[in-house]
């Protein structure tokens, strides 16, 4: 059993009433730390460290208003990127949760929100439902977000790129995207995409200490990584063809899309106790 295979299991072990269920971090040492996108609502606080049944070492917590990523050199990517290059994340997951704000949000609650805190329209951007990332479905923001990782040069394509939604009621984690099998097909699949992300690494290889690999954090300075990352990302973006980068508006992703593979049946080990329910 892999990762998150055994995580969604004592998930729903736990869920069905399991006291036992649980991950033990000792038998998964090659997939940890794992990192996690999720959104900064503040009910996920005490939930994503809960459900995900890992110790606060193990995994990377990035965070945003809605858990999107905008595009594949976008700053979330960087942040899942440098998880993985400085934090030694393995693995990565976009965990999307439901009753998300940033769905219930419409544009004109949003500028009349935004206007009673003073912020006057002409200041903003021309397209307020762009910039701020409204969504109209949690799932499908969630696939569109694993689409767009998997396909961003910045993430090795060795990392498996997950998809989950958990619910803020009960808890559970649904599976929508199974990075493990994306990774298996990685190089039939898309082999334009890794060409371009072996391009990426070049280019990374090429600037300065902010190399693939052990990063000697007494040899380097943070000045010099965030030079190098920003003429890093300046390089990158030309190698993102239109292809590879998002359609932001025209092609929101169906809610099975063909490239992104459904999860393994899952092993349900319910232990159905007599009681339950029961007065
Ligand atoms: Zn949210």
């Amino acid at each position: 059993m892999r990762l998150f295979e055994a995580i969604i299991d004592a998930n729903h072990r736990a869920i069905a009433g399991d006291k036992t269920a649980g991950v033990r971090p000792s038998e998964f040492a090659d997939s940890l730390p794992v990192a996690a996108l999720t959104c900064m609502d503040r009910r996920l606080n005490p939930l994503i460290p809960e459900v995900l049944g890992l110790p606060e070492e193990d995994f990377i917590w990035v965070r945003n208003a809605g858990n999107i990523v905008s595009g594949p050199v976008s700053c979330a990517i960087r942040s899942l990127a440098v998880a993985c290059l400085l934090g030694g994340a393995k693995e990565v997951a976009v965990i999307g949760h439901t009753n998300c704000m940033m769905r219930q949000l419409t544009v004109s609650q949003l500028l009349d929100l935004l206007a009673s805190l003073g912020v006057q329209r002409s200041a903003l951007p021309e397209n307020v439902v762009e910039f701020f990332g409204i969504f109209a479905s949690e799932r499908e923001n969630v696939i569109r977000a694993c689409q767009i990782v998997r396909r961003s040069p910045l993430i090795s394509p060795r990392v498996p790129v997950h998809g989950l939604m958990v619910d803020l009621e009960t808890g559970r984690l649904e599976w929508l995207v199974n990075g493990y099998e994306s990774v298996k097909g990685v190089p039939d699949k898309i082999s334009a995409g890794l060409e371009k992300a072996e391009q990426a690494l070049s280019v990374l290889e090429t600037v300065g200490k902010f190399a693939v690999g052990p990063v000697k954090f007494g040899e380097t300075k943070l000045g010099e990584i965030v030079s190098g990352a920003r003429s890093l990302l300046d390089k990158v973006e030309p190698l993102v063809s239109d292809e590879a980068a998002p359609k932001a508006e025209a092609e929101k992703p169906s809610e099975h899309p063909t490239d992104v593979s459904a999860p393994p049946p899952l092993q349900m080990r319910m232990r159905l106790r007599k009681d339950r329910n029961r007065p």
